[in-house]
């Protein structure tokens, strides 16, 4: 089939459209790659199906077009001239090309480029390409994001991890120098509390255009969260140039907006890092400008400070990450995977634990070991700490009513939370606002959290067990367990730390430990769950000792929403469970 036939309107206006042979259409229309004929001068005569799927575009608006309306401007000349250059020498040309799709969206593709002779002249290119965004995705999770905020317009993080990395690479060969400028708008939270989203939203529009109106066009402005902004300052001459556009930025933005009939004023902090001098490598340029954002911050008013090395003393460090933990919180970059919790008698789901995780927009998802410490530390798991429980419960009882079973939901409590006065009404509050029964909630607190200030930790807890809700003692047998306090404390659950489960099948000891707490916490009327279960025959050694339930990488790991659903709508251990094929 020729072009003829696909588009007869368009085979009046274009030079001899090529045909193929039948089995050449047949691969050419089916195929789940691009495929672009083009003329010698690059005059595109005709695409295939697969074209129009990966790039948006029809073959009626892209024919007669050459092929640099595709163009993601993340190449420079000199890499179209190679191009050309190994299409004469080589004859061919294949290689990772980013493109631009009808949605504006950049993507990376493998092309391969073949100019196609017909009687010893070259008289067309051929251009086959596959999509490998899944490919690129899998390596690095940060590419997962679309390139433009929705509320600005303006470009995004990703797209600045993009440009930026670009840039340094022609930076490092041209030597020349970058600036990047980091801008948080100072205490936007409040405007947002106070005046309200709507208003906040404005505001944020109005800053991105003045921002835009004070760089230059080659410079580009990214909004890179709620009330931060980036610019890029593309081969500057001088240091000196960035602070020029710090002290434009400054004067402009400090004028007051005009939002609803309200006059406003807002101080912003910039924050300046300079490729070469303060960092080589995107990471290192962004740290350090938050760094100095930072700084420009505690001053409190619209001011600007250029990365001093001073700046990443531990105390300043500190101050980072928690900074990076608040907007973690107000940027909902945490999320609650969930594990279920299993009833070894007949190995159905009772529930799950909710275990956070944080999506960090650069590292991709770090574990809670890695940021609970801090959030303890700088009193953040407060409100992180009532997130959860709110979003885990809110989730629970969605599944509840979805598929009319009392599931538990587990919840870990810190030892700050623990501590907190307001802990009781936190929770009466969540449990309110969710209409959740208290009965299927069920708090951890780990030993040493409770051994704290054992008196204390029994009043905490007959009050909570006065609400009617169960306590679960977390990771059992690490800490320093007093059997007499375990007595003491009005607890229902206790956890068989990960470890000693581990040890089971090796024929240490640890049987002999896994045997005594059942035992013991049987005769106290407890029950037990074993974590970290990872093989069948641990679930059966436990099932043996009558231990009521199980969590572990055997039955799931924990995960999210979709994945969590699909096990309570059909766990694939329980019909199969002696198949350890899994
Ligand atoms: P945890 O409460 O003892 O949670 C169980 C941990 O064991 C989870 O790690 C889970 O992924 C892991 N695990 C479960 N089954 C297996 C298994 O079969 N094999 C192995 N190797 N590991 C297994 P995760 O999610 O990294 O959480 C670590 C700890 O972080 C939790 O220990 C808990 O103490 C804390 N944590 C998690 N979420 C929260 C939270 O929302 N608030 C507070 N305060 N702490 C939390
Ligand atoms: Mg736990
Ligand atoms: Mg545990």
């Amino acid at each position: 089939m020729s072009i003829d036939h696909d588009s007869p309107e368009r085979a009046v206006s274009f030079s001899a459209p090529p045909g193929l042979q039948p089995e050449n259409e047949a691969i050419f229309n089916n195929s789940s790659e691009g495929i672009i004929i083009t003329d010698i001068n690059r005059v595109i005569l005709r695409v295939n199906p697969g074209f129009a799927r990966i790039t948006g575009y029809s073959q009626d608006e892209v024919i007669g077009k050459t092929p640099s309306f595709l163009k993601s401007q993340r190449h420079d000349n000199a890499f179209f001239q190679r191009i050309d250059t190994s299409l004469q020498t080589d004859g061919k040309w294949e290689g990772e090309i980013w493109n631009r799709r009808k949605n504006g969206m950049i993507y990376p593709q493998w092309l391969t480029i073949l100019p196609i002779k017909k009687e010893d002249k070259f008289d067309r290119y051929v251009g086959i390409f596959t999509d490998i965004t899944a490919y690129i995705n899998s390596n690095t999770t940060i590419r997962n994001h679309a390139y433009y905020d929705s509320l600005t317009g303006l470009p995004n993080r990703m797209f600045l991890y993009d440009r930026l990395t670009f840039m340094l690479n022609l930076a490092r060969r041209r030597k020349g120098i970058l600036g990047v400028l980091l801008l948080d708008l100072n205490r936007f939270k409040l405007i947002n509390d106070t005046l309200g989203y709507t208003f906040g939203d404005q505001l944020l529009q109005n800053v991105a255009t003045r921002l835009k109106s004070c760089t230059r066009e080659v410079d580009s402005v990214f909004r890179l969260g709620d009330d931060e902004f980036a610019i890029l300052l593309e081969d500057i001459l001088h240091p000196q140039d960035a602070a020029r556009v710090a002290k434009r930025i400054l004067s402009n933005c400090s004028q007051p907006y005009l939002i609803a009939d309200k006059e406003l004023f807002v101080t912003i902090s910039i924050g300046v890092s300079l490729f070469p001098g303060d960092g080589e490598q995107f990471e290192l340029l962004l740290k350090n400008a938050e760094a100095a954002m930072l700084r420009a911050k505690e001053l409190g008013i619209s001011n600007y400070q250029h990365y001093k090395p001073s700046m990443n003393t531990q105390a300043f460090e500190q101050l980072t990450l928690e900074y990076n933990l608040q907007k973690a919180l107000n940027e909902k970059q945490f999320i609650v995977f969930y594990q279920p919790l299993i009833n070894l008698k007949n190995r159905e789901i009772i529930g799950a634990e909710a275990l956070i995780r944080w999506q960090h927009p650069d590292l991709g998802m770090v574990p809670p070991a890695q940021f609970i410490p801090l959030a303890e530390e700088t009193g953040l798991i407060i409100p992180i700490g009532e997130w959860v429980l709110d979003t885990a419960c809110r989730q629970m009882r969605l599944w509840q009513k979805k598929f009319k079973k009392p599931y538990v939901i587990s919840v870990n409590l810190s030892a700050r939370q623990f501590q907190q006065k307001d802990l009781i009404s936190m929770v009466n509050r969540v449990l309110h606002a969710v209409s959740f029964d208290p009965g299927n909630l069920k708090l951890e607190i780990t030993e040493s959290i409770g051994m704290k200030n054992p008196e204390q930790t029994i009043l905490i807890l007959n009050e909570l067990k006065s609400m009617g809700i169960p306590i679960a003692i977390d990771d059992f047998g690490t800490g320093y367990s007093s059997l007499s306090y375990l007595k003491r404390f009005p607890i229902d659950t206790i956890k068989i730390d990960r470890s000693f489960v581990m040890e089971m099948q090796t024929g240490s000891n640890d049987t002999a430990i896994v045997d005594a707490i059942i035992a013991m916490a049987h005769s106290l009327n407890l029950n037990v769950i074993a974590e970290g279960v990872e093989t069948l025959e641990q679930a059966e050694y436990l099932a043996r000792k009558e231990c009521e339930q199980v969590q572990g990488f055997y039955f799931s790991k924990p995960v999210f929403i979709d994945d969590f659903e699909q096990l309570l709508k059909n766990a694939p251990w329980i019909n199969n469970g002696k198949d350890d094929s899994r």
